[in-house]
């Protein structure tokens, strides 16, 4: 069923406190913590507590969920005192989605080239 935790979904397991990250915020909905390979000074993961796989079938599944994950981006954000940053939605393999559990990369710290790679 959407939204269940799915026993083989990485970040489902750092939900559940089965695989350790640096946690920067969490909500009831919502879990930031860093990335493991940071690209930029700040590069954090903002996911939904719930398991979608992907950004689109979060928005499909519960659009309140979504707008969790963006105003905690922007949460984050304010925190590491970001001025500028990037959201990254990478969606399928071929965007470089590795992880399939919605999440955004919340990118700043540096000059941010446009357009991307
Ligand atoms: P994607 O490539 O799916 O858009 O993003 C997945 C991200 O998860 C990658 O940037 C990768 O570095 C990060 N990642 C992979 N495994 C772990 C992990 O065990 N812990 C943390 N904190 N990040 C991870
Ligand atoms: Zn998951």
């Amino acid at each position: 069923m959407a939204g269940e935790p799915q026993d083989d979904c990485l970040f489902c397991k750092i939900v559940a406190g089965n695989v350790p990250a640096t946690v920067v915020r969490e909500t009831d909905t919502t879990l930031a913590f860093r990335d493991i390979n940071p690209q930029a000074p700040t590069h954090v993961l903002v996911i939904p507590k719930a398991h979608h796989p992907n950004a689109a079938a979060l928005a499909a599944a519960d659009p309140a969920l979504t707008a969790d994950v963006l105003t905690a981006a922007q949460a984050v954000a304010d925190v590491e005192k970001l001025d500028s940053y990037r959201l990254v939605f990478n969606t399928g393999a071929g965007a470089g989605q590795t992880v399939f559990h919605a999440h955004a990369h919340v990118l700043g710290g540096r000059g941010l080239q446009w357009p991307p790679g």
